[in-house]
């Protein structure tokens, strides 16, 4: 469990895990976005995110919020698809919640993820239910659970909403001009979400192991 306060640095390791779980499964999100899309979703993250990092170690925010704040509006403007302006509106109202906050505990975390994937759903008009990101994206946060330390849950359940996507019917976005076609597909934009709470579970997991980066 993480009870340590979590600080800037933390954002932006959580940000460059993110780059290279996406840099990494870049091939797998396009091939899925073949599938019922236009087949760029691993090429408009692995641009937006590479770009976000390089915008974090230039530039260095001081607090976690806005850490969030430019990694999101880094993906706006760099990723001409869809999932840039929607994961960048996850990204900064979620570092808006944050406000200006030093450190942050785990709870408020989750509250400004809630916030974020509440802002992404208006933004696209999308529910759960519709074989988006967000059938990954809710479950993920209601795993994070009362504390908001439940990472490791949150990763499992955001893996499993990404592939209760293959049966459903896909009502927004691209894949809803396919109808009936679009079903027995994994939505590519849930599966980088699943990507999106791995790399959390796994900077927090680094954390809680000391092997942060961070002299002891
Ligand atoms: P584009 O569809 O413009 O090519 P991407 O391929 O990068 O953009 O992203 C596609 C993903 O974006 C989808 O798999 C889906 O998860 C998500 N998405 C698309 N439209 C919406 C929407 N209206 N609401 C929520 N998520 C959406
Ligand atoms: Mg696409």
């Amino acid at each position: 469990m993480v009870t340590v306060a979590l600080d800037a640095d933390f954002f932006h390791r959580w940000m460059s895990a993110v780059s290279a779980a996406v840099d990494r499964e870049a091939q797998r999100l396009t091939e899925l976005d073949s599938a019922i899309g236009d087949a760029d979703h691993g090429s408009n993250l692995r641009r937006g995110f590479a770009a976000a990092v390089a915008s974090l170690d230039e530039e260095r925010p001081d607090t976690p919020g806005a850490v969030l704040a430019l990694a999101g509006r880094r993906l706006i403007s760099t990723v001409g698809g869809a999932s840039g302006p929607l994961y960048g509106t996850l990204l900064r109202r979620a570092g808006k919640a944050l406000g200006d906050a030093g450190t942050v505990d785990a709870a408020r975390l989750r509250e400004a993820l809630r916030t974020g994937v509440d802002a992404v759903a208006q933004l696209g008009s999308a529910a759960p239910g519709d074989k988006t990101m967000l059938d990954a994206l809710y479950p993920a946060v209601e795993a994070l659970g009362e504390s908001g330390e439940d990472f490791e849950a949150a990763r499992g359940a955001a893996e499993e909403g990404a592939s209760a996507t293959v049966p459903m019917l896909a009502r927004r976005g691209r894949a809803s001009y396919l109808g009936e076609r679009s079903i027995g597909h994994q939505d590519p934009g849930a599966t980088s979400s699943a990507l999106l709470f791995a790399a959390l579970a796994d900077t927090a997991g680094a954390v809680a192991s000391g092997d942060d980066g961070e002299a002891a």
